[in-house]
């Protein structure tokens, strides 16, 4: 499993079980480049990325509309679909 290290600002770095307090703990986003309150960097063979709580809500989102939109054929416009 990539690793994955969450950044508390002030505060410190969570990963797996082990807690490491830091006062200079930075918690910079990647995405939208806010110093966000905690970041959670996933690191992985082609380097890491650190993302705050409301880019990984994003990237949820992004990914659930993907799978919908590929379930439900890319030539259905939105608002057009029917529960
Ligand atoms: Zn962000």
């Amino acid at each position: 499993m990539a690793g994955i290290e969450v950044r508390v600002a002030r505060q410190g770095n969570v990963a797996g079980d082990s807690l490491t307090p830091d006062p200079a703990t930075e918690a910079r986003c990647d995405g939208c480049g806010a110093a966000a309150d905690a970041v959670a960097r996933a690191s992985g063979p082609e380097g890491a990325v650190s993302l705050c709580s409301a880019c990984l809500r994003g990237c949820l989102e992004a990914i659930t509309i993907a799978r919908y939109r590929f379930r439900a054929g890319v030539s259905i416009p939105w608002g057009k679909v029917t529960g």
